[in-house]
């Protein structure tokens, strides 16, 4: 029987051990961490439950990922509870957005963007739905050999058989290789603004730089089904790990890969206590860096090779836990918000606010709730005050925190009388996640076509927010499937 060994318990690498597991495979996973999710897990300190880094996950309706996922894995449902409004955006001046995917949404449009955005919305959901519908046929993308060629030319042929020309937009070609600001270049200030701020926590980059296919996706989430985990984001991936395990998986915590070698049965993989295991195929949750560091020089692919030192035009988060009395909560309160300021503050302009729901009481004590407060950040930085003065490093961790809930104040006038818990820099998530200096979200999505690709070396895999399709708990699993969908295939 084939046996695959999985390296990390991130949402990627949950997803595709489960769903081989539960197709009979082999299957062990070694995970770094005393508890799985990676920077989809939740953490517990001082009596809160709190999410570490994601906090909002979708996909969640009939026909969409993890819906699909459900039936894969021989779980009845997940411990969630739908949103109707994925989350509210506060622009300058006041104005708020809320974001419901039912048809509310046009309305809130017209009335905010003006009626000249709705064909500008009316493209972004035309061209999502067709995204989406090619991304559940699980292409080979990118493709990486002839047998990839031929499965994707079918892929994409029967797909233009169902669409053409009914659905399909004239311009989808030249959106493959353009940027979402093509499609902005008559819209108002506040559209751009809007559309910017939800770039940024979903592409990862801005419209000016954003493909139009990945940006048309990412803008599409609050239709595809948001939902708020009973004991936070991290009880998905338990409930992930407790199929994986039903399923005869085995995990193993606190183990560390430190090399991967290839022989002639397979790969040995050797961690952190010295233990030495075996298998046929490996599935890496990690990025290309960190999986670079722990294979031999003389068995890396020329890929790996050539990658440069860091990984380049990256993002770090800087993350701030703080539990609050309800009472000091507006009444009302979206679940999610993100802030947009006319000002650069830390590195961007936006902070993104989760609180935990008031139905969930495992997230806190009595009458009290959860806030996590992110925000994009520079890598080097922090790596660079850490080295050269602690003290500094310190008093910028303090900078931001007070940056952070400074902000945060416009929406929740009472947080001064909240108890700030701690704060996570990109060295926290270093530390955590063992993620190269903390980078995470994985690549901007600029190019859809200079997207990393799954298979590394013929038995090895990676999966995560690296590969295509890219970062968010959703797209992870997407990829995860599709991973074990090639792996089935072969072996
Ligand atoms: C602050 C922040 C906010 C975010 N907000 C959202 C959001 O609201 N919604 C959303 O959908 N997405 C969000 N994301 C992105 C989302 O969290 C990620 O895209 C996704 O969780 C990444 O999953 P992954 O499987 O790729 O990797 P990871 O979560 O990084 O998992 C990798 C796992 O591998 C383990 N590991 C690493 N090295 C080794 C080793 N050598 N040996 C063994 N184990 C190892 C790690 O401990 C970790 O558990 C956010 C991310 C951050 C940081």
């Amino acid at each position: 029987m084939t046996s695959v060994i999985v390296i990390g318990a991130g949402n990627g690498g949950l997803t595709s051990a489960t769903v081989l597991a539960k197709q009979g495979y082999s299957v062990k996973l070694l995970e770094a961490h005393s508890y799985s999710g990676g920077c989809a897990g939740t953490f517990k300190r001082k009596g809160y439950l709190f999410d570490a880094g994601a906090t909002l996950t979708g996909g969640f309706n009939n026909g969409e990922v993890m819906h699909n996922l459900l039936n894969k894995i021989g779980l009845k449902e997940w411990f969630a509870k739908f949103d109707e409004n994925a989350m509210t955006v506060h622009l300058p001046n006041k104005i708020m957005i809320p974001r419901y995917g039912d048809d509310r949404r046009w309305d809130i449009r017209a009335e905010n963007f003006g009626d000249e955005s709705l064909n500008f919305w009316k493209w972004q959901e035309n061209t999502a739905d067709l995204m989406w519908s090619i991304a559940n046929k699980s292409p080979p993308f990118p493709p990486q050999n002839l047998k990839d060629y031929s499965k994707l030319s079918k892929i994409l042929l029967s797909f233009f058989s169902e669409h053409f020309p009914s659905s399909i937009n004239p311009s989808l070609l030249k959106d493959a290789f353009t940027t979402l600001s093509n499609k902005l270049s008559n819209q108002n200030e506040p559209l751009r603004m809007f559309i910017d701020g939800q770039l940024l926590i979903s592409t990862q980059t801005l419209s000016r730089y954003a493909n139009s296919l990945f940006s048309a996706s990412a803008l599409d989430l609050p239709r595809r089904g948001i939902v708020h985990f009973k004991g936070g984001i991290g009880t998905l991936a338990k409930q992930l790990e407790t199929s994986f395990k039903s399923n005869g998986g085995t995990i193993h915590f606190k183990e560390k890969v430190i090399s991967i070698s290839k022989n002639k049965n397979g790969y040995t993989v050797i961690t952190n206590k010295n233990h030495s295991y075996h298998s046929n195929v490996i599935i890496a949750n990690l990025n290309p860096w960190d999986l670079k560091s722990i294979i031999p020089k003389n068995q890396l692919t020329p890929k790996l090779k050539r990658l440069p030192s860091l990984p380049k035009k990256s993002w770090g988060a800087f993350t701030t836990y703080i539990g609050i009395k309800n009472e000091h909560l507006p009444d009302n309160i979206s679940l999610h918000n993100q802030i947009l300021s006319n000002k650069k503050f830390t590195e961007g302009n936006s902070i993104f606010i989760s609180i935990s729901p008031s139905w969930d009481t495992t997230r806190a004590p009595e009458n009290q709730r959860t806030i996590t407060i992110s925000s994009h950040t520079n890598l080097n930085k922090w790596w660079t005050l850490l080295k050269n003065d602690k003290e500094k490093y310190l008093q910028l961790k303090n900078t931001y925190e007070n940056k952070l809930i400074g902000l945060a104040k416009t929406i929740i006038p009472k947080i001064n009388n909240a108890e700030l818990i701690e704060s996570g820099t990109p060295v926290t998530f270093n530390h955590f996640t063992n993620r190269i200096q903390g980078w995470v979200g994985g690549f901007r999505q600029e190019n859809l076509f200079k997207t990393f690709p799954s298979r590394i070396d013929s038995n090895l895999f990676m999966v995560g927010d690296s590969i295509f399709p890219g970062q968010s708990t959703a797209a992870v699993s997407l990829g995860g499937i599709r991973v074990a969908n090639s792996i089935m295939e072969q072996f």
